[in-house]
């Protein structure tokens, strides 16, 4: 299949059929193959374009291909998003994606009790979807570590920065490992965003759609 040549697995390939996903996106056959041959990424995409599946796909493959668990799964996939909505989309869409290969997705945000959100943590996850604000809180109060990080994405960048996320988002790059991949998706590069990328990401490719 067209996913197939991007260097998808059977699984995936046999998911986004499922999904009804006859053909990748722009976005989608630039950024695959670029994460999968192990790059950091800066791309500057809309929502609409395809741009989670862009992201999620490639860190499943990766992650699949080292399979963890069955007693505690630690973090090895930080996805960061500004608002709770986006939180449970891109959550919803991961786990989704990652379903026939077993792959725990959680997610975790502002505006709901911590405790049920701790309880949830308990048993750890591939991937963790978070905004920033409860994210901090949780890793300051050593409710969970993030030493196993080998994928860290900033999605919406730029409304990351708007929403006042930047202290945050420095504060949460401390806990991650230096030796990780770097994928920073924004849909517009203000002076702020390019700041952020500044000693963020190891040599970049750059993908626009
Ligand atoms: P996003 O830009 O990630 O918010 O995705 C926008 C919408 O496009 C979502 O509903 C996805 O499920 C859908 N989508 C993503 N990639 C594809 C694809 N290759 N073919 C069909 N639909 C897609």
């Amino acid at each position: 299949s067209a996913f197939g040549s991007l260097g998808l697995c059977p699984e995936l390939q046999f998911t986004l059929q499922e999904l009804g996903y006859r053909q990748p996106t722009p976005i989608q056959e630039a950024a695959i193959p670029m994460v999968l041959e192990g790059h950091d990424l800066i791309a500057e995409a809309q929502t609409g374009t395809g741009k989670t599946a862009s992201f999620a796909l490639p860190m499943i493959e990766q992650l699949s291909r080292q399979p963890q668990g069955p007693e505690y799964y630690p973090i090895r996939g930080l996805v960061l998003v500004p608002t709770r909505e986006l939180a449970i989309q891109v959550a919803d869409a991961t786990l989704a994606y990652g379903l026939a290969l077993g792959m725990r997705v959680i997610s975790i945000y502002g505006g709901v009790r911590f405790d049920n959100q701790i309880r949830k943590m308990k048993r750890g996850a591939d991937i963790l979807v978070a905004t920033p604000g409860r994210l901090l809180e949780m890793l300051r109060q050593k409710k969970f570590a993030l030493d196993h990080l080998e994928f860290l994405v900033l999605d919406e960048a730029d409304r990351m920065l708007d929403l006042g996320f930047i202290h945050d988002l420095r504060a949460i790059l401390s806990f991650t490992p230096a030796q990780k991949q770097t994928l920073l998706f924004s849909a517009t590069f203000t002076p702020a965003v390019e700041k952020l990328t500044d000693g963020l990401l190891n040599a970049p490719e750059r993908v626009s759609v």
